[in-house]
């Protein structure tokens, strides 16, 4: 049997972090047993679903690298399929016309629920004679469910899971405007694309019960389902809004990197003895469904953000560059130059160690891409008082006068103006931290020898030139 699963989106907002986290689970099932995964947009909602949340999810699973195989389904385009199958099911008795009024229904559930029963639907057209039926009511279609018995689901997370047929009552599979109900469409179209595993949230395993007694009426094998535990925020509750993001574009914009998302994610609510960093070879070998846990997983911010380090330090510098240069170019406002992208790059080994996304590395990285005048913050502007503008005046003439651009490197900078201050003899800070506001436009930045590397012998020169006249007029 080759293993087929589905990611089955409804596109009604963003690509949820908890969707990102099924649609991993089910791609990662897929390629460890060489099979197909598929990509279903549950669309049939035609008020609620909107092209922007298709693309949002379309992206959003482009972005994390989770390809899809062949091309994607949209569920809206299947529904004379669907009706086609209640017909069927109607014609071999599996199925019936229901003609109830909503006021009757209305009835039935105040009923059972007076009877303290969940069962709502009481039957009343199950075996009566449409031909009895009153005039003027559009029917809906019920499933002809079976009423006795158990349906049990052998869930390849939660276990063996029983409910009593006497909990469920007959389905609506088709309304009476002709559409399908979201539980026939789901079995009908995960039959026709040979789904063989369902894996999905553990918030639908109400709806296994009825889609597998669905199954049972059309005689259909019925999938291995795999219902997954939910994400929660790190105080227990359901993951929302007030937690932090929620969609994987947020993520996204925060300067996450997709394989650091796929790698805490495949973390949450799934284990391999006590390895945290797994690339996405490893957790293809790895991954399976028995080691998913069945509680459900807390989100943990720091631990993302720690694992995004860990894959950030871990980008060969070039591709970092061109990871950050978005992030860099949308925080300046402005498109670097030619100059600024060079000093970039050399920066990236320095900024590398420290940045935990990519905008912590784009904020870290903005004096060096800054164009000049460079803006002084508060602290730097006091540091540059008039003593020290002529003390960097003297500087300037002599690092002009005698540090040529082969000398200008790290070790040879610092040689240098020690030696300078030993000669005025001025003490280094006094020097070095005017030096450092100078450049960089504040009073904290990596070490200021490597800062004047990177940023070259005339952009280094010219910002101190910059700080000396800056209080002269
Ligand atoms: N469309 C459903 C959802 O977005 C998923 C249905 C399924 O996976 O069976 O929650």
């Amino acid at each position: 049997m080759t293993v087929t699963v589905r990611f089955a989106p409804s596109p009604t907002g963003f690509l949820h972090i908890g969707g990102a986290r099924t649609a991993l689970f089910n791609w990662l099932y897929a390629k460890h047993h060489n099979g197909t995964f598929r990509l279903r947009i549950e669309d049939t909602d035609k008020a609620r679903s909107t092209q922007e949340a298709i693309d949002a999810i379309l992206d959003g699973l482009k972005w994390l690298g989770l390809a899809w195989d062949g091309d994607a389904v949209f569920q809206s385009n299947n529904q004379a399929r669907h009706a086609e199958v209640a017909r069927q099911l109607l014609a071999d008795g599996h199925a019936y016309y229901c003609y109830c009024t909503p006021e009757e229904l209305e009835r039935m559930r105040l009923k059972a629920l007076a009877e303290g029963r969940s069962l709502r639907y009481d039957g009343t057209w199950r075996d009566r004679d449409p031909k009895t039926a009153p005039p003027g009511v559009k029917p809906v279609i019920r499933v002809r469910a079976e009423q006795s018995g158990d349906t049990m689901l052998d869930d390849l997370v939660q276990g063996t899971v029983t409910v009593s047929n006497q909990q469920l009552d007959d389905l609506i599979i088709l309304r009476a405007d002709g559409t399908p109900t979201y539980n026939f469409s789901v079995v009908v179209d995960d039959h026709d694309m040979s789904v063989t595993h369902v894996i999905r949230g553990d918030d639908h395993l109400t709806n296994a019960f009825r889609q597998t007694q669905i199954y049972k009426a059309l005689g259909w094998t019925v999938p291995r389902f795999a219902h997954i535990p939910l994400i929660h925020g790190p105080d227990g509750q359901k993951m929302s809004k007030r937690h932090g993001a929620l969609g994987v574009q947020e993520y996204r914009k925060l300067g996450y990197l997709p394989a650091a998302l796929r790698n805490y994610l495949l973390r949450l609510g799934w284990s391999h003895g006590d390895d945290e960093i797994i690339s996405t070879a490893q957790a293809i070998e790895w991954f399976d469904l028995d080691a998913v846990g069945r509680a459900a997983a807390r989100f943990d911010f720091v631990k993302l953000a720690n694992i995004n380090g860990h894959y950030i330090r871990a980008t060969a510098d070039d591709e970092l560059v061109a990871l950050a240069l978005p992030f860099v170019e949308e925080q300046l406002g402005q498109k670097l130059g030619a100059a600024a992208r060079d000093r970039l790059a050399k920066a990236i080994p320095d900024l590398k160690p420290r940045a935990k996304t990519l905008v912590e590395l784009a904020e870290r990285a903005r004096f060096y891409v800054a164009q000049r005048p460079i803006s002084l913050d508060p602290d730097a502007r006091k540091l540059l008082d008039d003593p020290a503008r002529a003390r960097l005046k003297d500087l300037h003439a002599a690092l002009d006068l005698m540090v040529d651009g082969r000398q200008w490197n790290a070790p040879h900078l610092e040689r240098f103006v020690k030696d300078y201050c030993g000669t005025a003899n001025l003490k280094l800070g006094d020097v070095a931290q005017p030096l450092r506001a100078a450049l960089t436009g504040s009073r904290a930045s990596p070490g200021i020898f490597e800062v004047m590397a990177v940023l070259g012998r005339a952009e280094s020169l010219a910002r101190l030139a910059d700080a000396v006249t800056a209080g002269a007029g």
